[in-house]
């Protein structure tokens, strides 16, 4: 048992808020750990899957008298949750959240945080196409890396605490400046999704192939795509809403660089195609040097080919 925090408060229980719970409790990170969600039927299921100590409707109740509390919830919540909760933090408590985007929930909630507390924005590089208490799983933060983007004047015993947490669930702790947070994570995770949802889209928006045959033939690629474009449609919408111009940027130079594999298709340049075939080919094995992925020429056909 490592106890870190007497009471921890959960504000959502979806993928990230369950995994956190279930690791919290394996880890023995809490004496108590009070879980929050706005409606019945999620806190119901939480309770179910037994995910805390505590269930509450009211994320105010929740964070009374607790140590730490983490907000997984929709970006696009982050400032009604804020409002919610901030006359109800204890003093000295650490505050945090793992939103996909960051400046936006800096925006949103540092305006709300009373100034005895310490509000720490985090965001866990981790997680799947799954959402909901359901699709949580302990262990989902090993090896991931986990990144802070803390506001100026951020108290170093608070950040230390936080920090501490994070490596307790096997995260690897980065921080950044929450602008270059939301470049980065624009064009290694936002624009991948944006891609997908597109391609997909467009797939299934083709009179000449019908969707019986999209599925049918899907090995050939797609279907690495439809994982991404399965994800839950709240958090990217909200994502794309509140990292836009990071956003828009990279969408721009994508198509430009778009452009050019269209020039050298439509001109016959085999040179350069192969080319640039090569140079992101050394990309995925320097990923997988990095721990980021398995050499497994796999993407979710392992479970499928045992069935
Ligand atoms: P999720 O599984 O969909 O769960 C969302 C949780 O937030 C639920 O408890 C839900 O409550 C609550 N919620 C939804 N809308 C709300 C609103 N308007 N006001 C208050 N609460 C609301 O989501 P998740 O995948 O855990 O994602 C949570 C956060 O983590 C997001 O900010 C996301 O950007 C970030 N994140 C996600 C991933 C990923 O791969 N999924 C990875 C890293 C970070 P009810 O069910 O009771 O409505």
């Amino acid at each position: 048992m490592n106890v870190q925090f007497d009471r921890i408060a959960l504000i959502g229980i979806g993928l990230i808020g369950s995994s956190l719970a279930y690791d919290i409790r394996r880890l023995g990170l809490a004496k108590e750990i009070v879980v929050a969600t706005r409606s019945a039927d999620t806190l119901k299921r939480a309770e179910e899957l037994g995910l805390g100590d505590r269930y509450t409707t009211s994320s105010a109740d929740a964070v009374k008298d607790a140590d730490l509390v983490i907000v997984s919830v929709p970006v696009g919540a982050s400032e009604s949750v804020a409002k919610e909760i901030a006359a109800s933090l204890k003093p000295g408590a650490v505050v945090t959240d793992v939103g996909s985007t960051k400046a936006s929930v800096i925006a949103q909630m540092l305006p709300h945080m009373p100034d005895n507390v310490h509000f720490i924005p985090g965001h866990p590089l981790a997680g799947t196409e799954k959402s909901g208490p359901d699709a949580g799983f302990p262990g989902l933060f090993e090896g991931r890396w986990c990144i802070f983007t803390p506001v100026a004047g951020t108290d170093e015993m608070a950040l230390k605490r936080l920090r501490s947490f994070w490596e307790a669930l096997g995260s690897k702790v980065d921080e950044m400046d929450a602008e270059h947070h939301d470049k980065v994570l624009a064009i290694v995770s936002h624009l991948p999704h944006i891609i997908a949802y597109n391609i997909v889209g467009t797939a299934d928006d083709l009179e000449t192939v019908t969707e019986s045959e999209v599925i049918k033939y899907s090995a050939s690629g797609f279907r690495d795509f439809t994982r991404l474009a399965a994800s839950d449609p709240t958090m990217w919408r909200d994502v794309c809403l509140h990292n836009r111009d990071a956003i828009l940027e990279m969408l721009a130079r994508f198509s430009e660089d778009l452009a050019y594999l269209q020039r050298a298709i439509r001109w016959g340049e085999g040179d350069k195609i192969f080319e640039l075939f090569t140079r992101t080919r050394a990309i995925r094995r320097s990923i997988i040097q990095a721990g980021q992925d398995v050499d497994a020429p796999d993407f979710g056909r392992h479970a499928l080919d045992k069935k």
